[in-house]
């Protein structure tokens, strides 16, 4: 390999450091949870309070998704090894299949090995250049890589701006698309902001367009027995297509999805090419999200504790004097500015013993940096407290609050 090719690269590596964007990932040697034990440079931290899991129900060492896991492990090996059209369904993946659609309120629904492979094989082969894709400003990555491998036409509109949809929905019409697509996360995941689903549902009917929303964020959590947004706002028959995952509140492992109408999946399984020419998920993460599911339709418990969580964390740092977007979802961004201050609070709070993660741009704009806490339903009252209490310390201590 050329040298002048690494020197290349080595270029990048400085310049994203000097930017003070260099990510040091700090490596758990603990169980996911609520409290975690964290090496970062050789140095043990233990009984660290975690806030920055997406695990919102806690059941990331769930014991009983655990003994699922283990029993299926034992009895079916460790995995497939081949795509799901040659040797690799079990029974068991359709029985996920079936059962997460039924969940959702849906037909069916295609597994994939995670929710980015899933929004990355949706589009291309429901649309092509006769159509078009009116996407949020704010959609998750995969959501934009997903439309780029797709030929249909692209429209984004700014996040949440219902003008701006309508706007680009009229466009769309004007140029003779054949069939519209609007794309839309369920809940902004820098922001814990929730999608306007009724008015995207509204201007979807009015101007004859479908709509896809990819539901991660809120899957198992929100709406009644957190069947998602769109039961949250109750237009799950005006959404045709849901994308979510199984590694965030359904149980934190791995694994995405697509459901709706039969037909739809019924192509995507001929067509999706992440789903064709890629491994199909372990035996024992299907046997683990069956449960979870069961788990967590009956879960109201954990969501209670969940946004009783959230109420006195929100409540708490409002108190403090921090500033935070206004919300009620279990994502609660601390907004502080810079991106030097959210990187100098995320390691002072850990020295503090809270795990926390600043974002900066490119991930957020210029000058919205922030440390994004996320709740979840392991978290104790005490765990919140000390945080609390972490947090007025390096907040006073940063000037950030007097
Ligand atoms: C986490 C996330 C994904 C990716 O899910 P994986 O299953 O981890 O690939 C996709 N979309 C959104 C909105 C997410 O938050």
């Amino acid at each position: 390999m050329g040298e002048k090719f690494l020197q290349h690269i080595e270029n990048q590596l400085s310049e994203i450091e000097q930017a003070g964007m260099y990510k040091r990932e700090r490596q758990i040697t603990s169980k996911q949870s609520g409290r975690i034990d964290v090496r970062l440079n050789g140095v043990e931290h233990d009984y660290v309070v975690n806030l920055c899991a997406n695990n919102y129900l806690g059941l990331a060492d769930n014991e009983q998704l655990v003994d699922a896991a283990k029993t299926a492990l034992e009895e079916q090996g460790l995995g497939m090894a081949s795509v799901r059209f040659i040797c690799g369904t079990k029974d068991t993946h359709r029985e996920l299949e079936q059962k997460l659609a039924k969940f959702l309120g849906k037909d069916d629904s295609i597994l994939f090995a995670a929710c980015f492979d899933a929004n990355g094989g949706l589009f291309e082969p429901l649309l092509s250049k006769e159509d078009a894709i009116i996407s949020d400003s704010l959609n998750h990555a995969s959501i934009i890589d997903g439309i780029r491998l797709c030929k249909a036409v692209r429209y984004r509109y700014q996040n949440s701006d219902m003008v701006e949809l309508e706007q680009k929905l009229i466009e769309a019409k004007e140029k003779g698309a054949r069939y519209i697509m609007i794309a839309t996360d369920g809940v902004f995941s820098m922001d814990g902001h929730l999608a306007k689903l009724p008015e995207i549902t509204a201007l979807a009917k009015k101007y004859n367009a479908l709509v896809m929303v990819d539901d991660c964020h809120a899957t198992g959590f929100m709406g009644p027995q957190g069947r998602g947004m769109p039961a949250h706002f109750n237009v799950s028959d005006d959404v045709d297509l849901l994308t979510g995952t199984l590694g965030k509140a359904l149980g934190g492992s791995i694994g995405g999805y697509i459901a709706g109408p039969q037909v739809i999946i019924d192509l995507l399984r001929q067509r999706a090419r992440p789903y064709l020419f890629s491994n199909s998920l372990p035996p024992m993460i299907v046997a683990a999200g069956l449960i979870a599911i069961e788990l967590v339709e009956v879960a109201d418990d954990l969501r209670l504790q969940l946004f009783e969580n959230t109420k006195f964390w929100r409540e708490g740092l409002t108190d403090l004097g921090f500033e935070l977007l206004d919300g009620s979802h279990p994502i609660v961004p601390v907004m502080l500015g810079e991106a030097k201050l959210a990187q100098d609070m995320a390691a002072q709070l850990f020295d503090e013993g809270v795990f926390v993660a600043g974002f900066f741009f490119p991930v957020v704009p210029k000058g919205l940096a922030r440390i994004r806490t996320q709740m979840n339903a392991s978290l104790t009252r005490e765990d919140l407290e000390f945080a609390l209490t972490a947090f007025e310390k390096v907040g006073k201590s940063l000037g950030i609050i007097k």
